[in-house]
């Protein structure tokens, strides 16, 4: 397994924290990936030369499913009339 080359595009714009010169390329399996270093803002380009943005790790999904769940429980807050007996 080697390591992929990743360098510093001179100029380049982060798209989340507008910061320049912290925008580093490198290439996987032919797809081009774009991190910032200031950020950690990460995107990855399609066929298509377009920005797809990538979540990072499984943090963001747990971030995400957390408002989900507290949801759910608040649901379960309210009584059911039908498990009344
Ligand atoms: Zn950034």
């Amino acid at each position: 397994m080697s390591e992929p080359k990743k360098r510093f595009i001179a100029g380049a714009v982060c798209p989340a924290c507008s910061a320049q010169d912290t925008i580093k390329m490198w290439d996987e399996d032919g797809t081009p990936h774009r991190e910032c270093v200031a950020c950690g803002y990460a995107d990855t380009l399609n066929a298509q030369g377009q920005s797809v943005p990538r979540e990072i790790g499984t943090r963001v999904n747990q971030a995400v499913a957390k408002p989900a769940a507290s949801k759910g429980q608040t649901v379960q807050f309210f009584p059911n009339p039908k498990l009344k007996k």
